[in-house]
């Protein structure tokens, strides 16, 4: 076995670590015009829902770095250093002066490019893991840096809760809610984010964008806890091009909406649907009508908001 920095001989360093962290949904996503460096300003505020993913640091020799995958969506996760998760044990290692030499499992639950910011999860929950692995006792300032270098949803996965995130959402301020019930439908194929944010580039052009702002109303409703109220103030400016893109996606709008849902909305960038009820009652309703309408691939419930990334035992 070998002894050089960053391996389970490290002073404070684990043999191995797992962390478990949850998807996300946006309960408003306010979108700015486009920026010169091509980024949009955001008012987004976040909820963490308890759909979760596991991500596994184990040592692995000198030079070694690797991931693997499994769970329902496996197949459509990279596994080379394209993986968020690898990329978040190269940057806390470069930073440290380490070798990343680890291997990195991820137990995959949360859908793949499904505007639930699974990849961002497994970054925070690999940042974290290998923290641990390694010694390298980051602070959580240092953790929240490297999320955000990551990317814009990634520091959000790290602290979890209710958030608000504003410049490109990485900036984030918590925010008092009580629980709230999901069912998300899944649908067939992804929506990749970038071109979701290019057709509101171009849906919106000629028109003027105002600056994104948090709702007032929201926010009251999420720390009230109130579903009725939250029901009537959900909004996801990138819906319209989202709807755009896949259009399919109104008649599963449409069909929890019949079915009982308070409110509907496409998540994030899509293509996922998220569907707030009253309570759990409900939530196993309206998914099965929702699959019984044909117009999804398949429906999960959860409630949230939920911790972050979070280190549990194995
Ligand atoms: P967001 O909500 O943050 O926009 P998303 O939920 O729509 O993201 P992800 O599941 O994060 O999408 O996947 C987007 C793309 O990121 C995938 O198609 C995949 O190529 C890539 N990717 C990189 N690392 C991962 C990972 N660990 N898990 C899933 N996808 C990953």
């Amino acid at each position: 076995m070998s002894t050089a920095p960053g391996t389970p001989e490290a002073p404070g360093a684990a043999r191995q670590v797992t962390v478990r962290v949850p998807a996300k949904v946006n309960v408003q996503l306010a979108v700015g015009a486009a920026r010169p460096d091509g980024f949009h300003d955001l008012a987004n505020v976040f909820l963490a829902v308890s759909l979760y993913d596991r991500v596994t640091a184990t040592p692995a020799a000198p030079g070694e770095l690797t991931v693997t995958c499994s769970g329902p969506y496996a197949d459509q996760v990279p596994l080379d250093r394209g993986n968020l998760a690898a990329r978040a044990a190269e940057l806390l290692a470069a930073r440290h002066g380490l070798s990343p030499d680890v291997h990195l499992h991820i137990d995959k639950d949360i859908p793949v490019a499904g505007g639930m910011a699974g990849g961002s999860a497994d970054g925070a929950a690999a940042l974290l893991a290998c923290d641990a692995l390694w010694g390298t006792g980051a602070s959580r300032e240092e953790l929240l840096e490297i999320c955000a270098e990551l990317g814009s949803d990634v520091p959000f996965s790290l602290v979890g809760g209710a958030a608000l995130g504003t410049g490109r959402g990485e900036h984030l301020t918590a925010l008092p809610a009580g629980t709230f019930h999901w069912v998300f439908a899944l649908a067939h194929g992804g929506l990749s984010t970038p071109a979701v944010f290019r057709e509101f580039d171009r849906l919106t052009e000629g028109t003027p964008v105002p600056a994104p702002e948090a709702s007032p109303a929201l926010l009251a409703a999420l720390a009230a806890g109130d579903p009725e109220a939250l029901a009537g103030t959900l909004v996801n400016d990138l819906q319209p091009a989202a709807l755009s893109l896949a259009p399919g996606l109104a008649a599963t709008l449409d069909a929890g909406l019949g079915a009982g849902a308070l409110a509907a909305l496409v998540s994030g960038s899509g293509p996922t649907t998220a569907f707030l009820v009253p309570d759990p009652e409900t939530a196993a309703k309206v998914a099965d009508a929702l699959e019984a309408s044909g117009t999804c691939r398949a429906t999960r419930t959860a409630h949230g908001p939920v911790p972050g990334a979070t280190p549990v035992p194995t």
